[in-house]
């Protein structure tokens, strides 16, 4: 790496709590705050740039979570970047995510260079404004999930997805949408909990897509159950990589790929995903992580690329917070969600809201 202006001389660790406006119920567990890790990296200019690890307070949805990111950062990634070796890390993608986008979000802010643009000179050309989907979780009752479905709707929302699991509750809720909205753009998330007789229930409802019905690791469940569904599956804990990415297309696992950049360890290998499913005739999305400004919008310049043709799960920022820790990022009238427009990945947190929500800081370098 060498030094030079460009060279990383600081990394600081921010962990915070935000508050979520409301719990977001799903297979793996619920969120009521989200806990996580925000990166600020400055280079020897005085330039900077941040990054978000978008892992979950506890290990339910990979095997990542907050401290444990926290630690590799710290002990790991953290003291490699400044020493301009490799890591030499297994696994952690999120950890890492959050370090290399605010590694390249400082480079970018130091040219003036938008983010969306970087991976587009790359990529083929993005689009500037995004269509949403609206993600909503599970409920107490069916009433609760069609009244959360409707404001949804209400918002300009492009496609819904419900979060299901095999329980009656949930089934009953996806019909009762389904009833409500006969030529919605619906789909559900099962986070890896269906089987053949739960799948059979909801084949007649003309699903858009039915994502990861089967658990992360059992490409071959995924695609007998891909076999006997009417509707698309769409893979999301299973894609890791782009060499898992391409076993799963091999054994039928599914024709819909959720692109999440934390996951696959980063913006530049979630576009590298993105163009290997559309090239191979998948659907492509952009799925979320209840990231806060920072990480959404690095993400959405992913969602921007040519290759993610279906809505994408980012929603808005008050959809999640109150507060968010960033300027908030807005629907427009139409429902599209806008590509931030500054260098980098054109936001940064508040000062004054960082010191509100932050629980620890330290500083590495400098
Ligand atoms: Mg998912």
């Amino acid at each position: 790496m060498g030094a030079g202006a460009g060279h990383p001389v600081a990394v600081e660790l921010v962990r915070v709590r935000v508050p979520l406006r409301s719990p977001l119920r799903s297979a793996h567990g619920t969120e009521a705050e989200r806990d996580l890790v925000l990166v600020r990296v400055e280079l020897a200019d005085g330039s900077t740039g941040w990054g978000e690890c978008s892992a979950l307070a506890r290990p339910t949805y990979t095997a990542e979570h907050t401290a444990g990111a926290w630690l590799v950062l710290r002990r790991e990634l953290v003291p490699a970047l400044l020493e301009g070796r490799d890591a030499g890390v297994v696994g952690h993608p999120m950890a890492t995510a959050a370090l290399a986008t605010a590694h390249l979000d400082a480079r970018l802010r130091r040219q003036g260079r938008r983010l969306v643009e970087e991976l587009g000179a790359a990529h083929g050309r993005p689009a500037e404004r995004v269509p949403t989907a609206a993600v909503v979780g599970r409920a107490d009752s069916v009433d609760d999930v069609v009244a959360a479905v409707a404001r949804r709707l209400d918002e300009g929302a492009a496609l819904v997805k419900l979060k299901v699991t095999p329980r009656p509750d949930d089934l009953a809720a996806v019909a009762a949408v389904r009833s409500a909205w006969p030529h919605l753009a619906l789909a559900v998330d099962a986070n890896g909990t269906l089987d053949a007789r739960s799948l059979s229930v909801l084949d007649p409802l003309g699903l858009a897509y039915v994502e990861q019905p089967a658990p992360a690791d059992d490409l071959l469940a995924s695609a007998a159950l891909a076999r006997r569904s009417s509707a698309p599956v769409a893979l999301d804990e299973s894609v890791t990589s782009l060499a898992s990415l391409e076993v799963a297309l091999a054994v039928g696992a599914g024709t819909v790929v959720n692109v999440k950049p934390a996951r696959l360890g980063g913006v530049g290998a979630a576009a590298e995903v993105a163009r290997a499913a559309a090239d191979a005739g998948c659907g492509v999305f952009v799925g979320g992580m209840l990231e806060t400004g920072v990480g959404r919008a690095a993400a959405l310049a992913v969602a921007a690329l040519p290759w993610c043709g279906l809505p994408t799960d980012l929603g808005p920022s008050d959809r999640y917070f109150d507060d968010d820790v960033t300027e908030p990022i807005e629907l427009d009238a139409e429902g599209l969600l806008a590509v931030p427009t500054g260098p980098g990945t054109g936001v940064a947190p508040r000062a004054d809201r960082l010191d509100a929500v932050a629980v620890d800081r330290l500083v590495l370098g400098g």
